[in-house]
């Protein structure tokens, strides 16, 4: 198995001035190719520090690809780094400075003294063409290890990688192939997904199964590793089987889909409609729902009632049901969404009523709590929750879990 690792060269990339792009581009193209890369190394403009991170590099990966650094000024010393990696000297190459030359005259610029730099290239090793900038890439095996230094700047960086390298690494890894498949899960806790996931998130195995989190959304990322894509894609499906069969429900989707998606999706397929009364979320189901093209076939009313005379006023929400059991509340909530449900003629209907803070809690109603009905013909279903952290992550769960709860109704 060919494996690779990335080195990103510059000081503005560890002060976090500028955000590593390149390092993304570059996993996404070899992971393309069936390349996965196994370590990475963010470095300074030292020379000592550059010469480390190949030593480190090709400790693990048969291909690494280095970025920055390589341009005329005295902070880009890739070049020294890579001669000092390598044990040679940098020696001056008649061609490359004829072309660098004919770059300027070519634009009526006046070569100055310092671009002669990007002329010098470690003994030995090849020059890479740059068609947009001045400073030429690097190209050299040493020690059954393929190393490629391209410019810093991401549009000399993709060209070059794309007319240069992708045609050599991909004849190099022909008999490999990487196939990354994306499952969404709401609902539960990452811990609780890998208690219930167990063996199958095991290191070392393939396909090998990671786990990311994102306000909520569990994403199991499976990456299968076989010499093509067929074999590659049928043991990512297997595991797939084996994921479904322990998450069950807890798995929403694929891919890059949203839990409104899903939703949107199950709704139209039903002929189905769908009106929201929200509260604390402020419209933010509303927003969800819609930002997906073609909501307009499902979704039918939104309100946001706010206050409580806004509850009873454009709900039916009883004053009296609002004074004894508070504003927050299950009653309440059922209220909401009944109300909504029988203005709008919906087929289904969420009534959210809750605390987003961070003011506004006590000691029996605290900041976080949220009761969440959803009304179905014949049947409303209520849940009650806390969650934490500020007040915009309890909207978006907020949101998200009644999204949730129409889903799970909707598949019954
Ligand atoms: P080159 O090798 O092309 O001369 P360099 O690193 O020597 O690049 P810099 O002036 O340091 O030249 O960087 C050029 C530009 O490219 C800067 O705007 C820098 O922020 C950006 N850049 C460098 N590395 C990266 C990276 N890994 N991801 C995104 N942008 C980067
Ligand atoms: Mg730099």
């Amino acid at each position: 198995m060919i494996k690779a690792s990335i080195i990103s060269i510059g000081n503005e990339l560890l002060s976090g001035q500028t955000l590593d792009s390149n390092r993304a581009y570059l996993s996404k193209k070899l992971l393309g190719i069936g390349v996965l890369v196994v370590s990475g190394y963010t470095v300074s403009d030292n020379v000592d520090s550059i010469s480390r991170s190949l030593h480190q590099s090709s400790e693990d990966a048969d291909i690494i690809l280095v970025t920055g650094g390589l341009g005329p000024t005295d902070d880009d010393v890739t070049r020294g780094g890579l001669a000092q990696y390598l044990g040679v000297e940098l020696e001056l190459r008649e061609d490359l400075l004829e072309k660098i030359a004919s770059y300027f005259s070519g634009r009526n610029r006046e070569m100055s003294e310092t671009n002669k730099v990007q002329a010098y290239l470690p003994a030995g090793t090849d020059a890479l063409s740059n068609e947009l900038g001045t400073a030429p890439g690097i190209a050299v095996k040493a020690g059954g290890k393929s190393i490629y230094a391209m410019p810093g700047v991401p549009s000399e960086m993709k060209a070059m990688f794309e007319d240069s390298v992708l045609g050599v690494l991909e004849a190099l890894t022909s008999g490999q192939a990487v196939v990354v498949k994306k499952l969404k899960c709401f609902g539960t806790g990452e811990s609780k997904i890998a208690e219930m996931l167990g063996d199958l998130m095991e290191r070392g195995r393939n396909p090998l199964v990671n786990c990311t989190v994102n306000k909520g959304v569990i994403t199991l990322h499976i990456i299968s590793t076989a010499s093509d894509k067929v074999e590659a894609e049928r043991i990512g499906a297997e595991v797939e089987t084996e994921l479904r069969g322990r998450l069950g429900e807890l798995i929403y989707g694929s891919g890059e889909q949203s839990l409104a998606e899903v939703v949107g999706k199950q709704l139209a397929a039903r002929g189905k409609t769908i009106a929201l009364a929200e509260s604390c979320t402020g419209g933010l189901v509303a927003k969800l729902l819609t930002d997906v093209s073609g909501s307009s076939e499902y979704f039918r009313y939104g309100w946001v009632t706010y206050s409580n005379e806004a509850k009873t006023k454009e709900l039916d929400v009883s004053a009296e049901l609002i004074e004894k059991e508070g504003a927050v509340s299950e009653e309440v909530s059922k209220s909401m969404a009944l109300g909504a449900k029988k203005i709008s003629g919906a087929d289904y209907a969420i009534g959210i009523t809750g605390i987003a803070g961070p003011g506004g809690g006590g000691k029996e109603k605290p900041v976080g709590l949220v009761h969440i009905s959803v009304a179905a013909d014949n049947n409303i279903e209520s849940s009650c929750f806390t969650f934490s952290h500020d007040r915009n992550f309890i909207r978006y769960l907020t949101a998200q879990t009644s999204l949730n709860m129409v889903r799970l109704a909707l598949s019954r």
